[in-house]
């Protein structure tokens, strides 16, 4: 369990060989995209509150909140591109390589890079919801100069649809990552630490279901070392290209 050439062959191997793969996602896979990662010295968390993402805070401080989570997400992201890693993701799909996507993003750069069958356990950013009446709008066709944003509906108060901190996982994502977790024979993690519950737990029940596990990430994670089979350490941009090379996929 290492990084090396010879492991992309072993993990390209293990890939053809295997019946049902599904990829796990986190914030690292859109990292070189341009998207920080909550936790560590660049992470969002070092330069903003993370309290404006508890759902309690959000309610009573809709505000103060809003305006930090239109710059962290609806400025920021609008201008991030999938990558070869998303891209990969999508190639490997397409060649009936690839089952799923289960990811903890809420940036929507696999949908933009091609991938079909996509959980979202996060939800996404894409829509907003009103914490009223429950209709849902996009954000790219809602106001953010006046925040925070009101519902065309009701003039109730508009929330992200991605899941905030204190609130569940959103059910059917939910579901059908438990299920990929029970069927999948190889999972491949990719730039995630691994200590978000309960995603996190995600990768270890397919583990205990008897799935291989090919991880990519910059540095080990609480997967590395305990279920991990196959650690390409680097770059998720540079190791999916290096197993997409080693896969014969262009
Ligand atoms: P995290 O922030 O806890 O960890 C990121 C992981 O990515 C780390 O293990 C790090 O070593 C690795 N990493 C960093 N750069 C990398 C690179 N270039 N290539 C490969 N790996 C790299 O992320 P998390 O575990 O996903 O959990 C945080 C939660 O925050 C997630 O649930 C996610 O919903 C959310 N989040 C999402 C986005 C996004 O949508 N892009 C961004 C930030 C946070």
């Amino acid at each position: 369990m290492s990084g090396g050439s010879a492991n992309y062959e072993r993990a390209a191997e293990v890939v053809r060989r295997a019946r049902h793969a599904t990829a796990f996602t986190g914030a690292g896979i859109s990292v070189e995209s341009g998207i920080p990662p909550f936790r560590g010295k660049d992470g969002l968390w070092s330069k903003y509150d993370p309290s404006c993402l508890e759902i309690n805070h959000f309610l009573a401080h809709p505000e103060p909140s809003w305006e930090l989570i239109k710059e962290i997400f609806y400025d920021f992201f609008d201008r991030a591109e999938p990558n070869a890693a998303h891209i990969g993701l999508a190639a490997m799909e397409r060649q009936g390589l690839l089952h799923a996507v289960i990811t903890q993003n809420i940036d929507n750069l696999h949908q933009r890079a091609g991938s079909q069958t996509i959980y979202e356990f996060h939800g996404n950013s894409r829509d907003l919801v009103c914490v009223r009446c429950g209709s849902r709008q996009a954000a790219a066709e809602t106001n953010l100069s006046r925040l925070p944003p009101s519902c065309m509906r009701c003039d109730g108060l508009l929330k992200p649809d991605f899941v905030f901190f204190g609130e569940p996982i959103p059910e059917q994502a939910h579901t059908r990552s438990l299920a990929e977790a029970q069927i999948a024979d190889l999972f491949i993690l990719i730039g995630t630490t691994g200590e978000v519950v309960p995603a996190s737990m995600i990768p270890f029940l397919a583990r205990r279901r008897g799935a291989a596990i090919i991880e990519i990430n910059t540095e080990p994670s609480n997967y590395t070392h305990q279920i991990t089979d196959i650690f390409l350490q680097g770059k998720a941009t540079t190791a999916m290209t290096g197993l997409m090379t080693a896969l014969g996929i262009k």
